[in-house]
C-alpha cells in the first residue's frame, strides 16, 4: 500500500509516524512546500523504521512521485492560534486545498485513490476538495469528528469506569464549535447509556453531561493553549483511518463527507461505515428534538462558511 502525505508541520509529521506504525504500508511519499521540512522528515522517519519494518520513505519536491498512491492524506495548512476559532482558519485553508487538491488529481488514479482531508474547518474543506476533485464523495473523507468522539469516549471511560472499546457514543455534526453530542444513541456495550447507569447505580444529570460537552468543545483551545497545536490525537484518528480502509475493516466512524448534491451538498460527521472502497453507508442514529435541531443548527454553519468561499 503507498500513502502520500500533504504537508509535514505538526500534524502531517504525526500522521506520517503514526501510519508508518501500522505496518500496513510499504511506501510513504512525504510533501510540503517547505522543502527542507519534507526531507527532516523523511529522514527521521527512516531512521526510525529502523527499529519497526522495512519501508520506503521519500521526501519529493513535486507531486509525480505521488502516482499510484492508495491514499492522500492533506494536512497542509494554517493551524488555530490561541484563541482562533477552526473557521478563522477559512480563507488561508480554501487557498491551501485549492492549489494542492487539483496538483494531487493530476497525478493519481481517480479510479481508486482515496482522499483523506485533515485540514481545518474540517468539513468546509471536505466539500470543497470533493467539488475540486471531482471524485465520488464516498472517497473525499474528512476526519470529522473521530477525535472529538474520541474525546468524548475518553471523558466518559473515566466517569464510567468502563473501557473506551466498550463506549459506543458519538460526536455528531461539524468538527468544530457546533458539534453536538448524540446522548440519545449512546450505548455502554449494548446497553443505552441511561440504562447503563440506573443499573451501576452511577449518576449522569443534566449538569454533568453539559460540563462533558464543554470539555469535548474545548478540548483543542486546551491542548493548543498548553502545547502551541494538537497532532497526538488527530494522527491517531488518521492511522485508526487509514487501517480501516487498508483492512476493508467496514467500522462505524464518524468522519465527514459530502451529502446531496448543488445547493444541498453538505458535509459533515455521521456514524458511517468505512471500508475499502472508502464511505460504504451513512446511519442515521436515534436522536431526540433537541438534538436533531442542533445537528441541522450545525449543517447550516457549516453550509454558511462554504458559501462565503
Ligand atoms: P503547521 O503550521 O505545523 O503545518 C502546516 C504545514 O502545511 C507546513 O509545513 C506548511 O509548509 C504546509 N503547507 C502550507 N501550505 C501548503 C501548500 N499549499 N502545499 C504544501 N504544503 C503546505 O500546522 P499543523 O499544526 O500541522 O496543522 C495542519 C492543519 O491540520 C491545520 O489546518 C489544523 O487546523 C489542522 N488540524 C486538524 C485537526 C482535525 O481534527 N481535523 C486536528 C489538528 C489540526
Amino acid at each position: 500500500m503507498k500513502v502520500s502525505i500533504i504537508g509535514l508541520g505538526s500534524v502531517g509529521s504525526a500522521v506520517a509516524t503514526a501510519v508508518k506504525n501500522t505496518g500496513l504500508v510499504h511506501e510513504m511519499v512525504l510533501f510540503d512546500r517547505d522543502g527542507m521540512r519534507a526531507r527532516a522528515a523523511a529522514e527521521d522517519l527512516g531512521h526510525a523504521s529502523a527499529f519497526s519494518y522495512d519501508i520506503k520513505i521519500t521526501a519529493v519536491n513535486n507531486y509525480r512521485p505521488i502516482r499510484g498512491s492508495d491514499i492522500v492524506v492533506i494536512a497542509a495548512g494554517a493551524n488555530q492560534r490561541p484563541g482562533e476559532t477552526r473557521t478563522d482558519l477559512l480563507h488561508k485553508n480554501a487557498a491551501v486545498i485549492s492549489d494542492i487538491v487539483p496538483r494531487v488529481m493530476a497525478n493519481v488514479d481517480s479510479r481508486r485513490v482515496k482522499l483523506i482531508i485533515v485540514t481545518n474547518p474540517l468539513d468546509v474543506m471536505v466539500m470543497l476538495a470533493q467539488d475540486l476533485s471531482k471524485l465520488p464523495a464516498s472517497r473525499v473523507i474528512g476526519t470529522g469528528t473521530m477525535l472529538d468522539s474520541a474525546r468524548l469516549r475518553a471523558i466518559l471511560s473515566r466517569q464510567l469506569s468502563v473501557s473506551t472499546q466498550s463506549i459506543n457514543a458519538y460526536v455528531l455534526g461539524e468538527h468544530g464549535d457546533s458539534s453536538m453530542i448524540n446522548w440519545s444513541s449512546a450505548c455502554i456495550g449494548a446497553v443505552p447509556l441511561n440504562d447503563f447507569c440506573k443499573q451501576t447505580k452511577i449518576s449522569l444529570p443534566a449538569t454533568t453531561r453539559r460540563t462533558i460537552e464543554h470539555r469535548v468543545h474545548n478540548a483543542a483551545y486546551e491542548i493548543i493553549q498548553g502545547r502551541g497545536a494538537t497532532w497526538d490525537g488527530i494522527a491517531a484518528a488518521v492511522a485508526d483511518l487509514v487501517r480501516c480502509i487498508i483492512n476493508d475493516e467496514c467500522r462505524i466512524l464518524t468522519v465527514s463527507t459530502v451529502d446531496g448534491i448543488g445547493t444541498r451538498a453538505l458535509a459533515m460527521s455521521l456514524p458511517r461505515i468505512v471500508g475499502m472502497d472508502g464511505v460504504v453507508a451513512t446511519l442515521s442514529p436515534k436522536m431526540d428534538s433537541a438534538e436533531a435541531a442542533s445537528l441541522r443548527r450545525s449543517g447550516k454553519i457549516i453550509r454558511k462558511n462554504y458559501d462565503l468561499i
